[in-house]
């Protein structure tokens, strides 16, 4: 709970700060305050309050503890607020019975974004209001915060009459999400990746097409033309279990080719497929022949002695050699920035950590830093993940390497992450330094956070 205290002393500092001048508290004239409180928790006003460094800090507390729902903060989620759909395998409450809708995501002050995990035990609560939803801080309300429209593609039928929202659902700000099922062959051969929960996500459709996949090719087209046009989703994302004899690979093909013939184009702006990287190197060739403007081969673990026994699995499949060598490939067909990797942050030790993300970024690919968090289902369950502040140090040494071999962390997939935040953080204060008298960065929390990788000292 340290990081708590830390967060409500820094706020009520904050904002004793910020008001000390405008309020004469001495006379304690209370219809003043109360109109004070109220005028405090607007959400224009929240801005001002709150910097970006305040806003990152209680989304790390919420990434770290959950949020608890209100009764009032259930209403109109599922009709006018975006639900949880579930499909979100790394978040530890991805695959829990679900009796009623639940809220997806919370949009705060400095367009930070973040998605729900809901834990009872958490000091944060979403409660509206007055119409208004707020995040507390026990009885605190920190902030208004609000929740993303729902979708209207969420309502739409495909012409097999398919819910659309079970073939792609909305995430991470911009992306529909396409998850081909909620298995790994891996799992029956003994030998998952020792982090994957993905068995313990709850599909949205069973495989109902060719035994494995949730969904057409055909109908995935549909999903993404209807969120691309509505306006809501810029990317798409399409994954999943490896499984058999590498069957996702020609549908992944298959899906490509519908998504060029429904949208009438070469290239899908915005999409991604991830898959095991394959030992058929014109494998890779096909993918981007078939439509995709990107692809994501992900290593999850750098270090060479850890990686055949974290991943055994993909490890089996292809000696980690042939993962190199298809990431190498891979982004002389697809470019620099649009060939990833994701390495799963908090499992080994930072030093090797770095080493991968530097390889990578030296060849134009996004070693992405996703951090561990153990999931149910997965050989990990009931572990820790390191602190905020080990998570936090390294994302921003990920985040140097990037800028030194010019990746943007605006990368695809990254909407709302925190690599983003603290890469649009550095982006500001880079900004005000250039515009200041001195040419210096200010030295606020941002910075701390940002520039140093630290936690605050309070
Ligand atoms: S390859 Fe590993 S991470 Fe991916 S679904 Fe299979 S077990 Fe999970």
């Amino acid at each position: 709970m340290g990081l708590f205290a830390n967060i409500s002393e820094k706020v009520e500092r904050s904002i004793s700060k910020k008001f000390k001048a405008a309020l004469d508290t001495g006379d304690g004239d209370s219809a003043l305050l109360g109109l004070v409180g109220k005028l405090a928790t607007r959400p224009a006003l929240a801005r001002k309050i709150y910097g970006e460094g305040e806003v990152f800090l209680i989304k790390s507390a919420l990434f770290m503890s959950g949020v608890r729902l209100d009764e009032s903060a259930y209403e109109a989620v599922g009709t006018r607020w975006k639900e949880d759909l579930g499909q979100r395998h790394y978040d530890p409450d991805a695959g829990k019975p679900r009796t009623r809708a639940m809220p997806h995501g919370i949009l705060m002050p400095h367009g930070f974004y973040m998605p729900l995990t809901i834990s009872a035990a958490s000091p944060l609560t979403l409660r509206r209001d007055h119409g208004e939803l707020c995040l507390y801080l026990d009885d605190f309300c920190l902030f208004p915060v609000a929740y993303e429209p729902r979708p209207s593609y969420y309502d739409r039928l495909t012409a097999s009459g398919v819910p659309m929202r079970h073939v792609g659902v909305h995430r991470l700000l911009r992306q529909v999400l396409v998850e081909y099922n909620a298995y790994c062959n891996f799992f029956s051969q003994k030998m998952p990746c020792l982090f994957c929960g993905i068995v313990s996500d709850r599909p949205l459709l069973s495989a109902r097409h060719r035994g494995k996949f949730a969904a057409t090719p055909g109908e995935i087209a549909e999903v993404v033309e209807a969120a691309y046009d509505e306006g809501v989703a810029t990317e798409m994302q399409v994954t999943g279990g490896v499984l058999k004899d590498q069957a996702e690979v020609p549908y992944l093909l298959e899906v490509g080719r519908a998504m060029q013939a429904r949208l009438g184009e070469q290239t899908i702006k915005g999409s991604q497929a991830v898959l095991a990287a394959p030992a058929d190197l014109v494998q890779v060739d096909a993918l981007k022949e078939a439509g995709f403007e990107g692809v994501a081969f992900n290593l999850e673990i750098w270090n060479e002695a850890l990686w055949p026994g974290i991943v055994p699995g993909k490890q089996h499949l292809l000696p980690r050699d042939g993962w190199l060598r298809a990431l190498e490939h891979a982004v002389g067909v697809f470019g620099k920035g649009n060939v990833a990797s994701v390495l799963v942050a908090g499992i080994e030790p930072a030093r090797s950590y770095l080493e991968g993300v530097e390889w990578m970024a030296e060849r134009g690919i996004h070693a992405v830093p996703i951090p561990w968090t153990p999931a149910p289902g997965s050989a990990f369950e009931g572990h820790q993940t390191p602190t905020a502040a080990w998570h936090l140090d390294l994302t921003v040494r990920v985040l140097e390497l990037w800028e030194k071999h010019g990746l943007s962390p605006e990368r695809h997939s990254a909407g709302g992450l925190h690599y983003a935040d603290l890469g649009r953080m550095r982006a500001h204060l880079r900004r005000e330094a250039a515009e200041s008298a001195n040419g210096e960065m200010p030295k606020d929390l941002r910075h701390s956070l940002a520039i140093e990788g630290k936690l605050p000292a309070l």
